[in-house]
């Protein structure tokens, strides 16, 4: 039976720790209340907020809506053909305990992506990556309830318009509640080492020789040298997108900047490091009044003084203007914003 409550306190449910309360508010540990849940908010007209793990939100001012926290739990696998194995996750489970039965289980696919805070309903939403790899190379299909009507959807790969750090999921924001994932291991060695850190890392290993425990363990020892845990310093990971910029900019760029940090990309743009630019810029470390970029990684804006979702605002855009001046670069901001 779905509990409704009224007044909560949100700041614990988002690890930039900006306060806010949610008018209404909702846990909903099966797919009933769930729909319960949405029926209420349909019916009482509330707007809505579906929550995971808070992990990349910032709450602007208090929701004057439903906040329907995604609570429903489990992980089981069956074998595929080709020595596959599928993997299907509900959506409240954590992203980490779905990478952590995959090791287990000596799979590859998910080892790059380990320690990314958050809920399995939230990964498709931006298509979530690090190291190289990103959600969707081993994402088969989701299922996910129509807000508007409640109906059970099926969205295979191509109907999710998976992108970089996008989904139609992201730009359709709070039309489809996601409610389980299903996702495809491979038992033979695939590992991926473009990035630079962890090719190094295992400079000196054989390649066969590795296993997805091996590389997760890597990612984890370098995110924990560089990121912030939001249970120590509140943060919401990358600020900012890595920003794409064309050809023509990115060598206008490297001739004033020769140690410019860029990736070349099919399309024949640019990937500009972001967190270079802040850097260069000489905010890395650099705070104001309880908010800061973080001293190990420039794209992270840490939220030590808790404060309020608008300072947090105001200070990435004084980050973002100072970019734009001094690089005609525009910065856009990664986590969503509610209200
Ligand atoms: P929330 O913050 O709760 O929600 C994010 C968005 O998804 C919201 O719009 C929300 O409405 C929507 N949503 C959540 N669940 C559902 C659902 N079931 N159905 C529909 N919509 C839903 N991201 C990366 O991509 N790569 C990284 O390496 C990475 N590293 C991070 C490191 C740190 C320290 C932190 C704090 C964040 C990092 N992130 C990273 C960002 C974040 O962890 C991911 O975006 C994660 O997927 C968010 O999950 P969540 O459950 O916390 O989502
Ligand atoms: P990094 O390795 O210092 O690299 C800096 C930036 O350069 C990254 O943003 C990355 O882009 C890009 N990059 C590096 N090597 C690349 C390559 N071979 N090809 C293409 N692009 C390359 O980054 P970091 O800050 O330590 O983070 C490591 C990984 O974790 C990155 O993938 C990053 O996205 C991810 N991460 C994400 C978040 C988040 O909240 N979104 C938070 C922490 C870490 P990409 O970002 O496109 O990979």
């Amino acid at each position: 039976m779905m509990l409704m409550q009224h007044d909560v306190d949100l700041q614990p449910l988002c690890t930039l720790a900006t306060p806010a309360k949610a008018a209404h508010y909702c846990y909903a540990t099966t797919l009933i209340e769930v729909q319960e849940a949405l029926a209420c908010a349909r019916m009482r007209g509330w707007p809505l907020m579906i929550l995971g793990g808070g992990s990349n939100i910032v709450w602007r001012a208090d929701f004057e809506g439903l906040v329907l926290h995604m609570g429903i739990r489990g992980i089981s696998a069956r074998a595929a053909d080709q020595g596959y194995v599928l993997v299907q996750a509900s959506a409240g489970e954590s992203w980490q305990q779905v990478v952590d039965f995959t090791l287990a289980q000596g799979l590859w696919g998910l080892e790059n992506l380990t320690l990314i805070p958050g809920t399995v309903g939230a990964a498709p939403i931006q298509n979530i990556g690090a190291y190289g790899v990103e959600f969707e190379q081993n994402f088969v299909e989701l299922s996910a309830l129509r807000v508007e009507d409640g109906a059970l959807c099926r969205f295979d790969h191509a109907a999710c318009h998976f992108t970089y750090r996008d989904s139609l999921f992201k730009k359709d924001g709070h039309a489809y509640v996601i409610i389980d994932v299903t996702l495809k291991l491979s038992q033979k060695a695939k590992p991926v080492l473009s990035y630079a850190g962890l090719a190094d890392f295992f400079k000196d290993t054989p390649i066969e020789a590795l296993t997805p425990q091996h590389l997760a363990d890597a990612v984890a020892q370098m995110r924990r040298a560089k990121l912030p845990d939001p249970k120590d310093i509140p943060n919401t990971g990358s600020f900012f997108h890595n920003p794409i910029v064309s050809g023509e900019q990115e060598r206008e760029l490297r001739s004033r900047y020769p140690d410019l940090v860029s990736y070349a990309l099919p399309s024949g743009q640019f990937k500009l490091a972001a967190a270079w630019l802040i850097d260069k810029a000489g905010l890395k470390g650099y705070s104001d009044k309880g908010v800061g970029v973080h001293a190990h990684q420039a794209l992270v804006i840490v939220n030590p003084g808790k404060k309020p979702g608008r300072e947090v605002l105001a200070f990435a855009q004084f980050t973002a203007q100072k970019i734009e001046r001094e690089f005609g670069v525009r910065l856009a901001i990664e986590p969503q914003i509610y209200p």
